[in-house]
């Protein structure tokens, strides 16, 4: 959910970067690779490639949020920087930007755009690791990775772009599809994985930094059990198999030169301390099926068991496998009309024509709930159970989607959802609060348990403190070492 309750009437969507990237693959040509040094069929020109990379990094920024913190920004950037200068490619127009996300990822645009999420810096144990995966994201568009599989779908052998869109139709279904930004998480193959993983390791080598950083990583990755996904994708999801990279990984970064091995460990760890930790609440946080906005000051409880997801523009639930949606987002209602004909208008606008309806109280506030039936793609006939709740002068929709045929065993939940809608008091608002990373140095016999138990209190799991420090659950850090906690905001 926005940071502000000005309602977002853009236009957005992964057809649309899908369209751009299927036109501006028109040109065909041949060039050499900038790594290899092969001749290879491309249909996509350097300076398409940072067009495709500038319209990404737009879409990137406006769904998933850069970090608030410049001095992170601006660190993270000089770490690129040093490496992209080192690359095979140190002209484009790299930009390297910390993304206000709590899972693990990072990634690249064609064009020289990479991203770390501040999830995945809290990951990492020291500025050799952050060297060794930005390493690996330059290496990706070095080598043109994403180019060469834009190339691959535009001459037919896959709709890469256009298959990952995986419910289009209605408006509410399509803005899911773009939540998830399928088009832009082109999954890598493995040799192409392989190749940036041997590039990590050589450019934080050139650059000055410890190449051991990159198998030492790769094992935290092999650590990680899947993590939610949340609508976007996990490092793992996209980056598969770290296990067996390691072993690959190792041997290089033995080889690599003897040049100095810089880690930075102590000032690495002092830069994240206080760095936000999970969901920050200025976008809303999700607490279980709990949606709650401190700043917007409302809160809402999806469906028990559902997944909640939330992103920058609105908050999606769905059940596992099963066609049924929630949503709760700022409505576009036209201004000046009454409730109920901002409502049908808002509905109709969505493909939704209004069955029955009246206005009654949600959480206290006059609101219009009515029932709507439509039309959505590989979905077919849908009931729609809506609620348009006015608060100053923003309109929220919450809204329940269900196949026709299923409706009627999934409304009083919907119902009880909608029902659920309320305003927070200050008191609540200012208890909503991030969590943060923190710094705890080892006292003798601690071990990881006791650590998540007294310093952490119980925040975060052994498992995940161990996993963030890069060790294995069951070896206890020595005593004295500072370690990374999570801490209360
Ligand atoms: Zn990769």
């Amino acid at each position: 959910m926005p940071r502000t309750p000005d309602a977002r009437t853009r236009r957005r969507g992964a057809a649309g970067m899908a369209a751009l990237a299927l036109a501006a693959a028109v040109t065909a040509g041949c060039a050499s690779n900038p790594v290899s040094g092969r001749r290879e069929v491309t249909l996509m020109s350097e300076a398409e490639e940072i067009a495709i990379g500038q319209r990404g990094d737009a879409e990137i920024r406006r769904e998933m949020g850069v970090y608030h913190d410049e001095e992170m920004q601006r660190y993270v950037s000089g770490v690129g920087e040093r490496i992209a200068a080192v690359s095979h490619r140190p002209s484009l127009p790299w930009t390297f930007t910390v993304l206000d996300v709590p899972v693990v990822n990072a990634f690249a645009l064609p064009g020289g755009y990479v991203y770390v999420t501040r999830g995945l810096l809290a990951h990492l144990g020291d500025e050799s690791e952050l060297a060794g995966v930005l390493g690996h994201e330059v290496g990706h568009v070095t080598a043109r990775h994403a180019s060469q599989q834009y190339t691959r779908s535009a001459t037919g052998s896959l709709g890469v772009l256009l298959a990952s869109i995986f419910v289009p139709g209605v408006a509410p279904f399509s803005d899911v599809a773009s939540m998830g930004l399928g088009t832009l998480f082109l999954k890598y193959g493995r040799d192409d994985e392989l190749e940036s993983d041997r590039l990590g390791v050589e450019y934080a080598s050139k650059a000055g930094w410890d190449p051991e950083s990159v198998p030492r990583f790769l094992t935290t990755l092999s650590r990680m059990d899947a993590m939610t996904t949340r609508g976007i994708p996990t490092w793992l999801s996209t980056h598969p198999d770290p296990g067996s990279r390691v072993d690959k990984a190792l041997p290089l970064a033995a080889k690599a030169g003897e040049g100095p091995r810089e880690r930075h460990r102590d000032e690495f760890l002092r830069r994240l301390e206080g760095m936000t930790w999970g969901d920050d609440p200025s976008e809303g946080v999700v607490q279980a099926n709990r949606f709650l906005h401190p700043d917007l000051r409302i809160a809402l409880d999806f469906p028990e068991g559902w997944e909640v997801q939330n992103s920058s523009d609105q908050v999606v639930a769905t059940l596992e496998g099963e066609k049924l949606l929630m949503l709760f987002r700022a409505a576009d209602t036209a201004r000046g009309a009454s409730l109920a004909d901002g409502a049908k208008r808002h509905m109709r606008g969505l493909g939704f024509t209004l069955e029955q309806g009246a206005e009654e109280p949600v959480g206290g506030i006059n609101a219009f709930v009515g029932l709507y039936k439509g039309k959505a793609k590989q979905v077919g006939p849908v009931r729609v159970r809506a609620a348009h709740v006015p608060i100053g002068r923003q309109v929220y929709l919450v809204a329940g989607v269900a196949p026709e045929a299923q409706y009627a065993q999934v409304e009083a939940e919907f119902e009880a959802a909608v029902r659920s809608f309320r305003q927070l008091s200050s008191s609540e608002a200012t208890r909503v609060r991030p969590n943060r990373v923190g710094l705890y140095t080892t006292r003798a016999g601690d071990s990881w348990q006791a650590i998540a138990q007294r310093a952490g209190k119980g925040l975060v799991p052994a498992t995940r403190l161990a996993l963030m420090n890069g060790f294995a659950v069951n070896v206890q850090p020595p005593a004295g070492s500072v370690v990374k906690i999570v801490t209360e905001g």
